[in-house]
């Protein structure tokens, strides 16, 4: 029987020991610390002896043999990875970058030995569930169908009747406060004015009107505290508002439209106060944001641009701020002009670090199109004509649809031109030596969400033409690439703005970033099902980029990892069936996956592959964890995706650490506050390691008649420590 040791630091770790009776008598034998690290590891290899496969994983990273071993082995993994990672250093850029050594047993060693060390429940937390699962303790939870269907059945939608109700709710009070403003001159926009001489009802019924108008919503979007609150109502806590009071004074720009602050439910919805979450950790800053302001260490590094130079991925890009490229078959656009900016400000995206140099790109009036950009437009266009890899374009910004239709129009016939020079150039080219050609052209824009009054008849009619002659020139993928955080996001509105955008015979795929509100059981797998529903495909589920200032709507890449094993599992049975010729030529979408999920009897189809954004370069989530911070933060080490086509430069870059913003434990207290069981959360613990998917084929690029040359221009290994 175990005695416990009296007058400890803690007692964190004693459910360890009384747990584990092997573990405490290997402590107790031991005179050093080394000494008890190698009766640990001898102890452990034993119980792995019986599979040469696990124990061939634990020396070796590698995912092939990752997939065969089990469950309970993998405990057994993760704890030889925390002996042979010991005293490993790694940066911590949650904190400035600050090295760490990391020696994770040792924790277990100091408290054993009452050496007072500074630790937490969220470590000790940790050890006592990785050694359960080594010992069979603990069970990964897979869900039947009928349980995967309850959890999608919690959440709401935003065509449900009475989220519906809420959101008019909502939309009156907006606009009656608006009205009052307008009257008495407090706000005044030359477009938006009341003749003179009208009475309330008709002020009312014109507000109507313009509500259907986006150049309202971004004339009216709301970007100080006190406006936030007169609007919001009782559905911003005050505690909202003072930290907004914070954020403003720390400088965090706020830009959110009527049409979207007009989603929040919060307490009107009193069932479920809590389910519009993932609205609002999208637009509300958080504590770690407003205090990280101003010491936001940038996430990408291929963003850094210097024309002329190698970025990060080696790509020599011809300017600084229009192109940013990663991988070799595609690069991205990012127009000087409205496209810059976006339909509201989402306060998890990557762009803070630029913001907080006070470079916004929420001053909507100053992005009109520079005279310069048709110059800059007809260089980017020759570069992706002289590059022998590039196939895809991908106009961004900010958000493509921000762009005017006339600005639109002008890239989007630009890139017509060049499809056909780049075709025309490749016949004088051999067999072996031609380049890709344009086959693909996707719009990223997240306006579906954020503002649906953008997707007008014009628009489609102005995408309808492009596609027809687009094919002409051999672009066969059309793709909206649009971002629906929560089905909670897909109204009525949204819902239309869908199928304009379907009738245009493009594409619509979504990209998730999977938050701590995002990530509750049930709930991106209900936003992949309502997404079917209206057409759209599912492209990326991503954990959040970013260190100590998101770590609030951080969900852990253990959550993102069990997620893709315990949930979303159940839409990938039967997924390679799902015929994407037959698709992409599809006149009625929404009806192909329909019929596609009823014969398979599939909850949604998972296109998606749940991902991170690696610091740098690449996606993955071939990851291991190899320690735990003091504070019980994991430190992962990734590997880079073997699914898709890199940079060269990824073969001379080492595996990828990365020190979470936060741990296992402080996820689970999070999601507990807005009414999560965190008892059927716990296998969460279990997954110390990832795998990345394979991408779905629907993703793949059209096949074209020759083989492209293996040669890579405007590509240059960079120099070290650029
Ligand atoms: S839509 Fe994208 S680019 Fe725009 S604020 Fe949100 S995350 Fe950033």
């Amino acid at each position: 029987m175990i005695t416990l040791l009296q007058n400890k630091a803690t007692n964190f770790f004693e459910r360890v020991y009384v747990e584990n009776p092997f573990l405490y008598e290997l402590l107790k034998i031991s005179i050093t610390y080394d000494s008890f690290i190698e009766y640990l590891r001898i102890f452990i290899e034993e119980q792995l002896s019986a599979s040469a496969i696990a124990f061939a994983y634990a020396e070796k990273f590698d995912t092939v043999l990752f997939q065969q071993i089990t469950w309970k082995e993998q405990g057994g993994v993760r704890l030889l990875s925390y002996i042979f990672n010991r005293k490993r250093t790694v940066n911590d850029f949650n904190y400035g970058g600050r090295l760490i050594e990391i020696d994770t047993l040792k924790f277990l060693w100091n408290d054993f030995n009452n050496i007072v060390t500074d630790t937490n429940e969220a470590l000790a937390n940790e050890l006592i569930f990785t050694f359960r699962q080594f010992t069979g303790k603990l069970l990964p939870q897979k869900l039947t169908d009928e349980m995967l269907k309850e959890l999608i059945n919690k959440h709401k939608s935003g065509t449900d009747s009475e989220i519906v109700a809420i959101r008019k709710q909502n939309k009156d009070r907006i606009i009656r406060i608006f009205i009052e403003k307008i009257e008495s001159g407090e706000i005044v926009r030359p477009n938006f004015s009341f003749p003179d001489g009208i009475l309330f009802d008709e002020k009312y019924a014109l507000m109507h009107e313009w509500w259907n108008d986006k150049s309202f919503h971004l004339q009216f979007a709301i970007r100080n505290v006190r406006l936030l609150k007169e609007l919001s109502g009782e559905v911003i806590s005050s505690e909202t508002i003072e930290l907004f009071i914070r954020a403003e004074k720390a400088g965090v720009p706020f830009f959110v439209n009527p049409y979207y602050l007009s989603l929040l439910t919060g307490k009107l919805l009193p069932s479920m106060p809590y389910a519009d979450m993932p609205i609002r950790q999208y637009l509300f800053v958080s504590e770690e944001l407003v205090d990280a302001f101003g010491t936001i260490v940038a996430w990408e590094k291929e963003d850094i641009v210097v024309p002329g130079k190698p970025n990060a991925a080696g790509w020599i890009l011809p300017t600084e701020h229009n192109l940013h490229r990663r991988y070799p078959e595609v690069a991205i656009i990012i127009p000087d002009s409205m496209g810059r900016a976006c339909g509201g400000l989402c306060v998890s995206c990557q762009r803070m670090f630029d913001f907080q140099r006070g470079n916004l790109n929420f001053e909507l009036t100053k992005l009109k199109t520079r005279l310069k950009w048709s110059e800059k437009l007809s260089i980017l266009m020759d570069y992706y004509e002289k590059d022998s890899q590039l196939r895809d374009v991908l106009i961004t910004g900010g958000d493509a649809l921000m762009s005017s239709d006339a600005t639109l129009e002008n890239i989007l016939n630009a890139i017509v031109a060049m499809a056909i020079r780049k075709r025309a150039a490749n016949v004088n080219r051999a067999e072996g030596r031609k380049y890709a050609e344009i086959t693909r052209i996707r719009l990223g824009t997240r306006l579906p969400v954020y503002l649906p009054q953008r997707i007008t008849p014009e628009l489609i009619t102005l995408l309808k033409n492009f596609r027809l002659k687009a094919m002409d020139a051999g672009i066969t993928q059309f793709f909206i690439q649009t971002h629906f955080e929560t089905s909670l996001e897909i109204t009525p509105e949204a819902v239309n703005a869908i199928e304009m955008l379907l009738s245009a015979g493009w594409i619509v795929s979504n990209q998730q970033v999977f938050t701590s509100a995002a990530s509750i059981k049930g709930h991106t797998a209900k936003l992949r099902q309502e997404l079917n529903k209206i057409g759209v495909i599912n492209y990326y589920t991503f954990s959040v980029k970013g260190f100590l200032e998101n770590s609030n709507s951080f969900a852990t890449n253990a959550r993102l990892a069990q997620e893709l094993v315990e949930e979303k599992e159940i839409g990938i049975r039967h997924s390679r069936e799902f015929n994407n010729i037959d698709f992409y030529e599809s006149t009625d979408k929404p009806k192909f996956i329909r019929d596609f999920l009823e014969k398979y009897n599939l909850p949604f189809i998972a296109t998606d592959r749940n991902i991170m954004n690696l610091p740098g370069v690449g996606k993955s989530l071939t990851f291991r964890t190899i320690g735990l911070t003091s504070d019980g933060r994991r430190v992962l080490e990734f590997e880079y995706d073997t699914h898709r086509m890199h940079s060269p430069v990824v073969e001379m870059m080492n595996k990828v650490v990365i020190v979470e913003s936060k741990s296992i434990h402080d996820y689970l207290k999070q999601i507990e506050q807005w009414g999560e069981d965190i008892s059927v959360y716990e296998s969460i613990y279990g997954y110390g390691n990832g795998v990345s998917e394979k991408v779905h084929k629907i993703w793949n690029y059209t096949k074209l008649p020759f083989e492209i040359t293996g040669e890579f221009s405007n590509f240059k290994y960079p120099e070290e420590g650029a």
